[in-house]
């Protein structure tokens, strides 16, 4: 592990907190020493306050700030003789230690200030940075930790026995610090969860951080507990949409809620699950408690959930005794570890599902070097359970807050790379869905970067295309709940006297016979749909109400509408609902230029806004406004309602 301090950037950083800021994101930039909001950062400072008078303060992290993209404002200001006096307390509860640390904040705006607050205030250096390196917790929860951190480290750490972060571990190291300190300690090392290194500056905290943590690399490599060669299978490649998309509704089930699966492809993953010990070494605990938010206390090996949930419900039941307080948690696994798919993330939304994957990703390779170094063993599972029912956890949990519509569900869209197909990504992503944008034009793979998003280039009409079109979607976000058939092409104008037939095929081909296909391959996906399936095709409003010149086009939505309304009643059954929206003149996709419109309005005589609002309510109908429909016919107000023909058209006197 490298320094990343660079002096020239430190220096546009003025002040002792822009100082703590710079070097805390260089902390968090290294995903080795933590991950997604984990570790903690602090800054000693005096200020004067309003009436002139000095003040010491404690700038510390706050709740729900992560380190590598923290600001000023991410640290919260608390009083120290505050701080200080109530680590003097023999007993306090953490949520009475909450209340009182936002108390102590001088600043109303801030946010809640960590959690370690006290521990970082009772630590006699000006700067404290806490991390949970992964060389660290690797050693450390080990049978012998203690002892190769002595080996390693000598006498210039403290070492702190495992203990309950908050108040206790606090009180802990207020009285075993002082007692192990000397002019040459230079770090913390709490056993079983991470190291803590101070200093005067934030860059001597920062490298001491640097330099300890490369020590225990050095000394994992030294034993031969670094290298992970590589468990090669056979079986890369094989189709394993339909066990996902299966595996699928049964953590929904056992969660109450619809889940995002991610199938982790990542080598180093596939080859962990594929190890004939994974089952005993993967179900011992996390590497550091607070992962137990994220990942729960061990992951499901193999695919039997039921067997998963009643294990919870008995590890629920003998830890929580006498604590009738407590309310248990979903009992669905968020790791699951199948050895002939892999390692699969689960989660109410893919942010969720991202920090999952990326959190156990750092696990596989810690339990497996624990492994090589001695032996892995995590923490009792009593210790785990105190951090996953901590009272502010529970206390969160009772604030709720309200789920987007599609929360943990996945649409798949054709023809999404532009006009209403495009709209259709946003609209579905503003309601909280995993989308996956299907479309022969290549762009649709970079049309979002943003990890709910999914891209695959791929021509409807090549079912060989389509079926891999799915399973890419199944193996991304476990499965599809919503099918948007909106792909189609709008070919010239041609009255049948000159229409041939290789033409009139190939609308018939893209525009009915290639949404066949997608109907045919998404269907047991949707069937497994946990809140059950639901597909929107767009037709056209050239299906109620047919125009000259278009003989090919309006017979091939008009027989997709046909398909949809048999559809409807065959999957009626299955609790799929099928809808058909009729949009008509939606002028902001490619095809309407401004030239071409413009042509368009001079043949009626109008101009191009009374071109685009010729229609019953003189409204101009936009992409976004047939996507709102197709989305919103979707939820669950919906529910009752299947086979309906809805038109976006702003009203046209021959529909109505
Ligand atoms: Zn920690």
């Amino acid at each position: 592990m490298k320094s990343l301090w660079d002096e020239a950037k430190a220096q546009t950083f003025e002040g002792e907190l822009q100082r703590r800021v710079y070097s805390s994101r260089l902390l968090g930039a290294d995903p080795s020493l933590v991950l997604h909001g984990g570790g903690n950062t602090s800054v000693k400072i005096q200020e004067r306050d309003l009436f002139g008078d000095v003040q010491d303060l404690l700038y510390v992290k706050g709740s729900g700030w992560d380190l590598a993209t923290i600001e000023a404002k991410g640290f919260a200001p608390v009083r120290m003789d505050s701080l200080l006096r109530l680590a003097e307390l023999d007993e306090l509860t953490d949520s009475e230690m909450a209340r009182q640390l936002r108390l102590a904040t001088v600043e109303p705006a801030a946010p809640a200030p960590s959690v370690e607050a006290i521990l970082h205030a009772v630590l006699p250096y000006r700067y404290v940075d806490h991390t949970h390196a992964d060389s660290i917790v690797t050693i450390t929860n080990t049978p012998s930790g203690e002892r190769w951190i002595r080996e390693l480290y000598g006498d210039r750490v403290v070492i702190i026995p495992y203990v309950m972060p908050g108040f206790a571990l606090a009180k802990l190291c207020a009285q075993l610090f002082p007692e192990q300190a000397h002019a040459r300690t230079v770090g913390m090392v709490l056993l079983n969860h991470g190291l803590f290194t101070f200093g005067d500056t934030a860059r001597e905290s920062y490298e001491r951080m640097i330099s300890l943590v490369s020590e225990a690399e050095e000394f994992l490599k030294g034993k031969g507990a670094w290298n992970l060669p590589l468990n090669r299978t056979q079986r890369q490649g094989e189709p394993v949409g339909h066990r996902i998309s299966a595996l699928r509704t049964k953590l929904s089930e056992a969660a109450g809620v619809p889940l995002i699966v991610s199938l982790r492809e990542d080598e180093a993953l596939t080859s962990f699950a594929s190890l004939p010990e994974v089952g005993s070494i993967a179900t011992r605990g996390p590497a550091t408690p607070d992962h137990v938010l994220r990942t729960k206390r061990v992951p499901l090996v193999g695919q039997d959930v039921d067997r998963y949930v009643a294990a919870y419900g008995e590890y629920f039941q003998s830890n929580s005794a006498g604590a009738v307080e407590l309310k248990m948690l979903d009992p669905a696994p968020r790791v699951v570890i199948d050895p002939d798919i892999g390692v699969l993330a689960a989660g109410r939304s893919v942010g969720e599902v991202e920090v999952v994957g990326d959190i156990y990703r750092h696990t596989a390779q810690i339990i497996q070097r624990a492994e090589l170094l001695e032996s892995w063993q995590a923490l009792p599972e009593g210790d785990i359970f105190d951090v996953e029912y901590w009272e502010l956890e529970q206390a969160k949990l009772k604030g709720g807050g309200s789920r987007a519509p599609f929360a943990g569900e996945v649409v798949v869209v054709t023809g999404a790379a532009s006009g209403i197909g495009r709209a259709c990504v946003e609209s579905f992503r503003a309601r909280g869905a995993a989308v996956v944008g299907l479309d022969i034009n290549p762009e649709v793979v970079e049309l979002s970067r943003d990890a709910s998003y999914y891209g695959v280039a791929c021509d409807v009409t090549d079912e060989q295309a389509l079926t891999e079109a799915f399973e890419r979607a199944a193996r991304r976000f476990g499965g599809v709940d919503m099918l948007v058939l909106n792909a189609g092409v709008f070919p010239p104008s041609v009255r049948i006297a000159d229409l041939g037939s290789d033409a009139w095929s190939r609308t018939i081909a893209i525009n009915a016979t290639a949404n066949l296909s997608a109907l045919r391959i998404a269907y047991p996906y949707l069937r497994a749909a946990p809140r059950y399936g639901r597909v929107v095709l767009v037709g056209s409003k050239n299906v109620p109400a047919p125009g000259p010149g278009a003989a090919a086009y309006s017979a091939s939505k008009a027989a997709l509408t046909q398909l949809a309304r048999i559809t409807a009643l065959e999957w009626g059954v299955d609790q799929i609902r099928v809808n058909v929206v009729h949009p008509d003149a939606v002028y902001d996709t490619g095809i309407w230029t401004d030239e071409v419109l413009r042509q368009r309005a001079e043949n009626y005589g109008l101009s191009v806004d009374e071109y685009k609002t010729k229609n019953v309510l003189r409204t101009e109908v936009r992409s976004s406004d047939v996507a709102n429909v197709i989305a919103q016919l979707c939820t669950l107000e919906f529910a009752a309602t299947t086979g309906a023909q809805v038109p976006v058209d702003g009203g046209n006197d021959r529909v109505i």
